[in-house]
């Protein structure tokens, strides 16, 4: 155990190094658009270019009460869209909010993100998390910030977890404990892009468990994710919480990937 967390490490630490060495020779390169980023063409703190910054979309208009999709033609019958109203498996979360579509631009980001080494766009993608949950405080008051958390043989080749490092900007940014160590993911899930909606289901089906000892009973909990599609992963978190008695459990995830979504990425943990 010893050794398989030495090598976990020294991994993490390799892989820092090589990609600050790469900073600091090539130029800032913009994570949307892959193009340098000029002197003054800078956009939010100058991690993204000012034309990528611009197509950011937040999620606005009428939304699901419960679920957090745009409502069709903006209209949901009773607050909730078709599939909250009848939901065909239960539904644990209180609610589910995305902060901004999940476009070209934006997977560009999360891609860098995740799969690219970059980690410094925590900050960034935090920041957007943090604007929301400003206009959100409802889901501020919790006793916990939870990340959905990584398979350990994903956290192993990636070195970190990126719904960690954006649960951190979050309750660093609100005062709120940080648990990172409470759900457990118990078992490997496929990647849930390319599933269709039922297949998504079986797929994360039990897929977390509250690590022993932990205490849930009565604890409001903000789950934080990167990506959402249709709030199965999610919702399997929260099912782990409810079972063991937590009380209301939000969800927030910097985006939501719509129907008019580009080509879906590899958006799996
Ligand atoms: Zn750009
Ligand atoms: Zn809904």
């Amino acid at each position: 155990m010893l050794m398989f967390h030495l090598i976990r490490r020294i991994t993490a630490i390799f892989k820092k190094i090589i990609i600050r060495a790469m900073d600091f020779v090539f130029p800032t390169v913009c994570p949307g658009c892959g193009k340098f980023i000029a002197d003054g063409d800078a956009g939010e703190g100058k991690i993204v270019c000012g034309e990528c910054f611009e197509k950011i979309k937040y999620v606005d208009g009428k939304i699901c009460l419960k679920c957090g999709l745009p409502c069709p033609g903006d209209s949901c019958p009773g607050d909730l869209c078709d599939s909250c109203e009848k939901p065909r498996t239960e539904i644990y979360y209180t609610y589910l909010r995305g902060a901004c579509v999940y476009n070209e631009n934006l997977s560009g980001y999360i891609s860098s993100f995740k799969y690219r080494g970059k980690e410094y766009l925590s900050e960034f993608l935090g920041n957007i998390l943090n604007g929301y949950l400003e206009k959100h405080p409802e889901m501020t008051k919790v006793d916990a910030v939870v990340p959905v958390p990584l398979h350990w043989r994903k956290w192993l080749a990636r070195g970190y977890n990126q719904s960690e490092l954006l649960s951190a900007r979050v309750a660093k940014r609100f005062n709120i404990k940080l648990d990172p160590g409470m759900l457990e993911r118990k078992r490997w899930t496929r990647p849930q892009a390319k599933l269709t909606r039922q297949e998504r289901f079986k797929n994360t089906d039990g897929a977390f468990e509250i690590k022993s000892g932990r205490q849930t009973a009565g604890k409001n909990i903000l789950l934080i994710d990167d990506v959402s599609t249709t709030g199965e992963t999610i919702n399997q978190c929260a099912m782990a919480l409810k079972n063991k008695g937590a009380g209301n459990v939000y969800g927030l995830v910097v985006a939501r990937d719509l129907p008019e979504r580009p080509a879906p990425l590899d958006i799996s943990h």
